[in-house]
């Protein structure tokens, strides 16, 4: 998600945010501008770059927006948000991360009173819950409706005189305030603040809730607020190295989780190679600490996107190949230590330990630098069922097995959350339910759901 409030290029700034924000999914793109009397959308399924191509921004001029990127298995257009409510009065766009857990009771009792949906989104089922409260104030509305959901979320509302923010009360998801200039820009990860030439100002708070509007930002909690709860996943994977998430940066996190990896797990080896992109940090980090030398082992083409990938069954079969390539000359006749930063279905890990051994490696050495995946993610992370978790179904020994490694390690939850953490003065706790089934947040239906998978 990417919002600004108070600057005369709204949606050109909301489009370049995103643009840093692509690696959190390539589903779809949205924008809502706001001119101070109506509300603009402009969404579809593709890239940034695809839905906002020859887009004239003078078409969507305005002092305010607000964007999100799409991340999800259904490629569904309708999903693609910001979503924009219209109303006889007002109008309405509100965007939103993460997942309602008690969504379906919630939809099912507002069904019962008349309520008809047409999606499933949670920014549908707020704003239901937002004009049921009969509140005059948004802001109002807004708490009232935020204090029925249960789960890990982040939601902006926009509206013709103001924009409203909120963050779960454990904060699960990461979510920033910046200025650019007078303006106020709101990212869920700090890459789109350097992006623009904006500077970083503050966290969101877990459980707050800020109004930003034309006298400027207010804030105040919706709910009590709980530890905080950041999810082990976004340092592990799913966000970009250059931010900084809850004053922790990203590589730095990943290089200290190779560091930790080495110490729980060293093996002799002649080197250490990363899995690009994602598992590069970790690799020098225990690189670093074993002292062992780091290469660039695998080298990945820049050029195959998901859109090369998808039209075949075939063709996603060959997607690893075509995207990774062992260097011969780094790899042939040594001991290779390889680092990856998740192991979920292991296929392709199996694919790169493969492709390493047909390349002369004597010894592939798998690290990997989060624990095993066990569970399934119920706060927004679309990893997988219990089914297809590797680690969920065999142990350590037999996954080393199947994906044909010498020998293979993880970190311990211990190592991990030290690795992430141990910057900062408040100690913040992590969310690692999908390392350790602790999960965070529950409630009745989700413990059902969770006993029966
Ligand atoms: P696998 O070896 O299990 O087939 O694939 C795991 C790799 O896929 C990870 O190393 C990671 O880089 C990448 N990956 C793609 N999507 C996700 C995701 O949603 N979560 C995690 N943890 N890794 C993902
Ligand atoms: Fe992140 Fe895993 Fe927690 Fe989901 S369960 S929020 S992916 S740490
Ligand atoms: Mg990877």
């Amino acid at each position: 998600m990417f919002a600004i409030w108070g600057h005369e290029k709204a949606a050109e700034i909301t489009y370049y945010g995103l643009h840093a924000l692509q690696h959190r999914g390539q589903d779809g793109a949205g924008i809502v501008v706001n001119n101070g009397k109506e509300l603009k959308l402009r969404k579809d399924v593709g890239l940034v770059n695809e839905v906002f191509n020859q887009i004239n921004f003078q078409q969507l001029d305005g002092h305010a927006a607000i964007g999100n990127i799409h991340y999800a298995t259904n490629n569904e257009s309708s999903h693609v948000q910001p979503h924009l409510f219209q109303s006889q009065v007002d109008s309405m766009a509100i965007t939103h991360i993460g997942n309602i857990i008690n969504a379906e009771s919630i939809r099912g009792d507002l069904e019962k009173s008349g309520s008809i949906f047409q999606t499933k989104t949670a920014t549908e089922l707020l704003a239901h819950l937002m004009k049921r409260s009969g509140q005059k104030l948004t802001e109002h509305a807004l708490m009232e409706a935020l204090q029925k959901l249960v789960g890990a979320y982040a939601f902006i509302v926009l509206q013709e005189d103001k924009m409203l923010v909120a963050l779960d009360p454990r904060g699960i998801r990461p979510l920033s305030i910046g200025k650019l200039g007078e303006a106020y820009v709101i990212s869920s990860e700090t890459c789109a603040f350097d992006m623009i030439g904006a500077k970083y100002v503050r966290e969101v708070i877990p459980g707050e809730l800020m109004i930003i509007d034309a006298s400027g930002l207010r804030s105040m909690p919706f709910t009590s607020r709980e530890q905080r709860k950041l999810c082990a996943m976004e340092y592990v994977y799913f966000s970009r190295p250059d931010s900084d998430l809850n004053h922790v940066n990203v590589h730095a996190s990943r290089k200290r989780m190779g560091i930790e990896l080495a110490k729980e797990a060293s093996v002799d080896a002649d080197v250490v190679i990363g899995v690009p992109d994602s598992s590069i940090s970790a690799a020098i980090g225990y690189a670093e600490y074993t002292g062992l030398p780091y290469e660039l082992g695998l080298i990945k083409n820049r050029y195959v996107g998901r859109t090369f990938i998808a039209p075949s069954q075939q063709l996603r079969e060959q997607g690893v190949k075509m995207k990774l390539s062992p260097v011969r000359g780094i790899v042939s006749g040594k001991r290779v230590i390889m680092i990856d930063d998740s192991i979920i279905r292991g296929t392709t890990c199996k694919r790169i330990v493969n492709m390493l051994l047909e390349a002369g490696a004597t010894e592939v050495h798998v690290r990997i630098a989060s624990p095993p995946a066990t569970n399934p993610c119920y706060y927004g992370i679309d990893m997988s069922t219990k089914e297809e978790l590797m680690a969920a179904n065999h142990a350590v020994h037999e996954i080393c097995h199947l994906i044909g490694a010498t020998s293979l390690a993880y970190l311990s939850s211990a190592g991990m959350e030290k690795a992430i953490v141990q910057d900062i003065t408040n100690a913040q706790g992590v969310c690692q339910a999908c390392f350790t089934g602790q999960y965070p947040v529950k409630d009745e239906r989700f413990m059902q759901i969770t006993q029966t998978t």
